[in-house]
């Protein structure tokens, strides 16, 4: 069949120049950056493919809006569009801005919560389960077997097993259970969806037992767009009806706006029951600001209300996620070890596969990512044991079954060149794999320690050998 190409809708307007670096300066960079990514200063990275947080390019439109900002302290008029871009497309009745998602996490965390609760999820978020246990409760992994399963072909790899939430609820109870964190999509499983159907299933399920359902809808949307095209019934609605009917059968939404949103901070919270946005207002002006404002500038808010109306637009998405199929499809021809299916926001290198000899003390993803910015200066992220932390009961390393590095693709910013030199840079890895060194803490935090734990080689003093080991 003849190639049909996805391209961009949009053209470049502003360029913002890049500083290319040499071999020799990434080394050193990397040294003082204790190996790990997070703490690389952003001018010494080429391709930065860290996050797809807060990372977008702003449409011309949105830097229009941010001209019209209301910086009033109450009631700025950019509330009120953000207020009702959320209500149309989200559906939800409260919206209560916060300065970004965990700002909403934590207020809907303290607001629900109770020592001893659980809250199962399809899968843990590292913000959104540290809320969780700070304020009490425990979490509970709810999500299919397939998810943990890098192979696995499943279309909706982010479901919810029904079994194993029915069975939390008649282990611990209902009233145990405050909420079931739903994510759409499932970033620490490779960015992959839930089906309508697996929604609506668990929705029934949990208001039969009287539990809420709380959506992270950080990157609902792209997660509407799985569901179009691999949903047969969903095909000819378009990603505004598939998401509202998503959010129906939940009872509220925590929000980054960092990601679908387009936009470079913000989130919000949004609920329909009236008592529980009462209390999350009245904690919203302790923690975040005003609720007409929690955190943000009038100027923030306008342009987070004009990228939600561009981020269900279908052009939009269908470029976004062929542009991560893109990168996906050129390092998969060659070989490379990666979470299949592809997900939506970036691909995921299976660390355990690329090193299969590297002990996991040695957080092979740490090294994997380490390795690859000394290379080319592409900057990736480890989603694996550093990131997992230790289990707080026993204090030991959890090692989660996947121990992956992200390559995560902001939105809009980024060309195809970029993509193939990135692809580039992951094959001839692949393809040296003997030459990356493993790993070991010589600093490690208390909380979300993958932040600013800082590393040394277990042997030599780099982590990318010149030649094979003898
Ligand atoms: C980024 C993210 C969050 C937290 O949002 P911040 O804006 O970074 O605070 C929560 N959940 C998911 C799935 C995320 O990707």
């Amino acid at each position: 069949m003849q190639r049909r190409s996805w391209a961009e809708p949009f053209k470049i307007k502003v360029v913002e120049h890049l500083r290319m670096t040499t071999r020799a300066e990434r080394e050193r960079a990397i040294v003082e950056a204790g190996y790990n990514t997070f703490l690389l200063r952003s001018d010494d990275v080429y391709i930065d493919l860290l996050t797809d947080s807060g990372t977008s390019a702003m449409s011309d439109r949105q830097w229009a809006g941010m001209m019209l900002g209301d910086e009033a302290y109450a009631g700025s008029a950019n509330f009120y569009h953000l207020e009702s871009a959320v209500r149309e497309f989200y559906g939800y009745k409260h919206v209560i801005p916060t300065h970004q998602g965990r700002g909403a996490e934590h207020i809907l965390s303290r607001s629900c919560i109770k020592p001893g609760d659980f809250v199962p999820g399809n899968m843990y978020f590292t913000t959104t389960r540290v809320h969780q246990e700070l304020a009490g409760g425990q979490f509970v992994d709810v999500i299919i077997d397939q998810a943990h399963d890098p192979g696995s072909e499943f279309a909706f790899k982010g479901n919810v097993d029904l079994d194993k939430l029915a069975r939390l609820i008649e282990r611990v109870g209902a009233r145990r259970i405050p909420y079931l964190a739903l994510h759409a999509t499932v970033n620490m499983a490779g960015g992959q969806p839930i089906s309508m159907a697996n929604a609506r299933e668990v929705s029934a399920l949990c208001r039969r037992h009287g539990i809420k359902v709380f959506l992270d809808a950080t990157r609902a949307v792209e997660n509407c767009y799985f569901i179009k095209t691999r949903e047969p019934e969903y095909a000819d609605r378009s990603l505004a009806e598939i998401l509202r009917e998503l959010c129906s059968y939940t009872d509220g939404c925590t929000m980054s706006g960092k990601k679908d949103c387009l936009v470079n901070i913000g989130g919000f919270l949004a609920v329909n029951d009236d008592d529980l946005a009462d209390a999350a207002r009245n904690m919203v002006v302790i923690y975040e600001g005003l609720h007409t404002y929690g955190g943000l500038a009038g100027r923030d808010m306008e342009a987070m209300a004009i990228g939600i109306h561009e981020s269900v637009q279908y052009d939009h998405m269908h470029a976004r996620i062929g542009q991560v199929q893109y990168l996906g499809e050129i390092i998969e021809r060659e070989g490379v070890p990666i979470v299949r299916p592809i997900g939506g926001h970036g691909i995921f290198l299976n660390a355990l596969e690329f090193l299969p000899n590297m002990p996991r003390e040695q957080f092979p993803a740490q090294a994997l990512a380490a390795a690859l910015y000394v290379d080319s200066g592409v900057r990736a992220m480890e989603r694996g044991a550093v990131s997992a932390g230790r289990d707080p009961e026993t204090g030991k390393n959890s090692f989660p079954q996947l121990e992956l590095v992200r390559l995560t693709i902001p939105r809009r910013v980024y060309t195809q060149a970029h993509m193939d030199v990135t692809a580039e840079s992951v094959v001839a890895l692949y393809q040296q794999r003997a030459r990356i060194v493993g790993l070991r803490f010589t600093y490690e935090p208390k909380h979300l320690r993958f932040f600013q734990a800082r590393f040394g080689p277990v042997e030599g003093d780099r982590v990318l050998r010149d030649q094979d080991p003898p």
